[in-house]
């Protein structure tokens, strides 16, 4: 059995008394057995963070990492860095990153491979645009992505990654996915990880839906046979929606 996985992605959002404000409204509530819940907040915050969840069930992620260890690559975070402040999760190749920041499935790979360096959790993002929708590409485009992330790694890493499948043209818009859908979509990677590497192991990987899930319309995604959890922008930012959010998990 897959444990559940609910991850925040607050993106470019909440100062350091902010992050850890929510994290005292959540205590003991977005904590449920059998849930994984999990914050993945700007750097600035990962500190105070990692402090603020000391004997609670919340795990901490960042938002990106680069794939060296250190060197000369101004404005950038190492996996080194990220591990030596306790941080669990790590996203990675959010589309957001992939449009503005040129992530390409080649950076991606690499640091998904620094993830595993590191101790890190990957959470890697896959997805296509509107247009390639449209073009009825969705399958096609997903799958050269989950292909490109998951190269070079052993069956045992590939278990470990979590996957969110976020159709871009469902980020931030309110235009959500139906849940069927996104499950069809989700079971397709997951087939794709089965001819990568065995039934088992993709078996093992997490595969979380993300684009507008709200406290209303997640339970409709949880109830979907292949997906197993959540990335959450815009609703993973107040403290009760974080909360039922989870407790829809
Ligand atoms: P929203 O939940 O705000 O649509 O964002 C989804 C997302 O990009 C999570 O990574």
């Amino acid at each position: 059995m897959r444990e559940p996985i609910i991850a925040g992605n607050w993106k470019m959002f909440k100062t350091v008394s902010e992050a850890q404000a929510f994290i005292n409204e959540v205590k003991g509530r977005a904590e449920i057995d059998g849930v994984e819940s999990v914050i993945c907040a700007p750097f600035t915050n990962l500190p105070a963070l990692v402090e603020a969840v000391k004997g609670t069930k919340i795990k901490v992620g960042a938002q990106n990492l680069h794939w060296e260890e250190s060197g000369a690559f101004t404005g950038e975070i190492s996996g080194a860095m990220l591990e030596d402040l306790g941080v669990n999760y790590v996203i990675i190749g959010h589309s957001e990153r992939r449009a503005y920041f040129a992530e390409t499935d080649e950076t991606v790979n690499k640091k998904v491979h620094a993830s595993f360096k590191y101790n890190l959790t990957p959470i890697v993002c896959v997805g296509e645009k509107l247009e390639e929708r449209e073009a009825g590409q969705t399958k096609e485009v997903c799958k050269l992505q989950v292909n490109e992330a998951f190269r070079g790694l052993s069956k045992e890493q590939a278990a470990q990654v979590v996957v969110a499948y976020e159709p871009i043209w469902a980020i931030g818009t309110g235009k959500s996915s139906t849940a069927e859908d996104a499950n069809e979509v989700i079971t397709y990677i997951r087939e794709q990880l089965i001819a990568l590497f065995d039934v088992e192991t993709a078996n093992h990987v997490r595969i979380q839906y993300g684009g507008s899930v709200k406290p209303n319309n997640v339970r409709e995604y949880m109830n979907q046979l292949s997906i197993d959890g959540a990335l959450v922008g815009g609703a993973s930012l107040d403290p009760n929606s974080f909360t039922q959010l989870v407790e829809g998990a």
